[in-house]
């Protein structure tokens, strides 16, 4: 029988109230793994409460108290990183290397968190009058709470977890129902640490759990990520509500390739990242629009490296590429594919049989590659999130910086070039949150905010670093005026 989820609230393991459980599904083999609680009210209401009570002891310790938790935190990760990484690629079939991967920006997340004391630190003016001064304090805004979407289990709640309670709030993670092995494994550990009761919370569960978070008085602040349907839905309900919201959304991201690009480090870059983690990356690239005579330099040499990216089970070592995350998001992978097809797209490479010996029931597709794709087409304008990459091409970089700025999205683009000047334009022009110059992945690094444009963010402040820290923190403007002469007369 497999293990049912327990939520983790004010210190203790408990029982969801929610009466309906979903099964938690390894996409590598099609079996169910674990039951996870749909999630309800009365789960959040519990750990709302719990936060909030813990709340104001928590925001009266010292930053350079608060922070000793997180160099345990990241002590704990470090030591249990194997176990973390193959819990989560058990859930979400990435392959091992890349949950590793995670679990490094998760870290250093925690790594830059640790330096609240400083990161916390506000201006003061002196003498704005005689004797009058001026200064601003951060403080926190109570029980925060981040809901995280499937595809990275690990990494996404530290994107702002370990900021928010550096900063003195406690906190509320809602892990995704698809994926919530990793973080139930991670909050084990983390008991380990010690953190007051209530400071640190989980619940479990779907749209009811995330519906409740969005309604409820306790929690003024929350961060989401996942789809733009559904960010779109949180940052509107939530700040209806009086929240802050910082919502991330899809994306549809395009790397543009000029003629003069270098073929060898443009052809493989853009297959690692149209590929890795199967395609399911909110900075995988998913067009490519080359320019001019790129198209003939680059189009058949990615087809072959894409053609030798091996398709399987993500503990095996010599797999590069996982499964997709669920059933359904195969059969709507598969469908959009053919509408691709039916849209007049060329079908260049064709993962869609591909067969892995010994997982005969998972949900995966090889690299797929479409050319040719009319810009007004459904497969251009809509979210693949799956391994399957679009080509088109056009004769300037402006053509090109055009189409990348009409699409809804914004999350990130990316050029190759050798050209000074056309890397310059392109960063100075494009409308994308996170630009790539000879780079694939516009990666997270936690030192600096993360978030993209359009409608692939909803709010004003974004994840990670500085931007963490104000989202988290409200600031008090003070004034004082002290007089000499009041001393004197005591
Ligand atoms: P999702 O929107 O389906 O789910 C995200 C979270 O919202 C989950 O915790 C889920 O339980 C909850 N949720 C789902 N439906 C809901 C509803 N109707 N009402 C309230 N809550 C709901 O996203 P996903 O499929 O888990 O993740 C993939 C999406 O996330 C892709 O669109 C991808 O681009 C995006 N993503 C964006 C970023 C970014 O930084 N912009 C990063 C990672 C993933």
């Amino acid at each position: 029988m497999s293990t049912t989820l327990k939520n983790y609230i004010n210190g203790q393991w408990t029982r969801s109230k929610s009466v309906t459980l979903l099964e938690v599904i390894n996409p590598a083999t099609g079996q169910s793994v674990a039951k996870v609680p749909a999630g309800c009210n009365d789960d959040v209401q519990d750990a709302a409460d719990a936060a909030h009570e813990a709340w104001q002891a928590w925001r009266n310790t010292p930053a350079t108290q608060r922070v000793q938790y997180l160099f345990k935190m990241k002590q704990v990760l470090e030591a249990n990183a194997d176990e973390i990484a193959q819990i989560c690629t058990k859930e979400s079939g990435k392959t091992y290397a890349e949950s590793k991967g995670e679990m490094i920006r998760a870290i250093e997340n925690i790594e830059v968190a640790c330096g609240i004391p400083t990161l916390m630190q506000s201006v003061f003016s002196e003498d704005i009058a005689t004797g009058v001064d001026e200064f601003v304090i951060r403080q926190p805004l109570g029980v925060g709470a981040c809901i995280s979407p499937f595809n990275f289990p690990i990494m996404i709640p530290f994107w702002f977890m370990p900021y928010a309670i550096a900063c003195g709030n406690t906190y509320i993670v809602k892990p995704s129902e698809k994926v919530p092995m990793t973080m139930t494994r991670i909050f084990e550990l983390l008991e380990s640490i010690n953190l007051p009761k209530g400071v640190l919370n989980m619940v479990h569960g779907g749209k009811e759990s995330v519906d409740a978070i969005l309604k409820h008085p306790f929690i003024p602040a929350i961060s989401f990520v996942g789809s733009t349907a559904v960010a779109k839905h949180v940052y509107q309900t939530g700040t209806a509500n009086g929240k802050r919201v910082q919502a991330q959304g899809g994306a549809k991201n395009a790397i543009v390739v000029m003629p003069d690009a270098d073929e060898e480090t443009t052809v493989k870059i853009i297959v690692d990242s149209a590929f890795g983690c199967a395609g399911q990356r909110c900075l995988a690239a998913s067009v490519v629009v080359t320019v001019g005579e790129a198209s003939e330099k680059i189009t058949e040499k990615i087809i072959r490296m894409a053609q030798s990216k091996k398709t399987g089970y993500g503990m095996s070592h010599e797999v590069d590429m996982g499964p997709v995350i669920t059933l359904e998001s195969k059969e709507r992978i598969l469908k959009l594919i053919q509408t691709g097809i039916d849209e007049g797209a060329k079908l260049l490479l064709d993962g869609r049989a591909v067969k892995v010996t010994g997982f005969e029931d998972g949900y995966f597709i090889g690299p797929t590659i479409l050319g040719d794709v009319n810009v007004e087409s459904l497969v251009y304008k809509t979210e693949i999130f799956g391994p399957v990459l679009t080509i088109i091409n056009v004769n300037t970089l402006e053509e090109a910086m055009e189409l990348i700025n009409k699409n809804r999205y914004g999350n990130s683009a990316c050029i190759f070039t050798r050209s000074g000047s056309a890397a310059r334009k392109f960063r100075h022009d494009t409308l994308a949150g996170n630009i790539g110059v000879n780079i694939g992945v516009a990666a997270p690094m936690a030192f600096f905010p993360f978030s993209g444009w359009k409608e692939s963010f909803f709010g004003d402040l974004h994840g990670q670093s500085s931007h963490a820290v104000e989202f988290y923190t409200q600031t008090k403007v003070v004034i004082e005026r002290w007089n000499e002469e009041w001393s004197r007369k005591f």
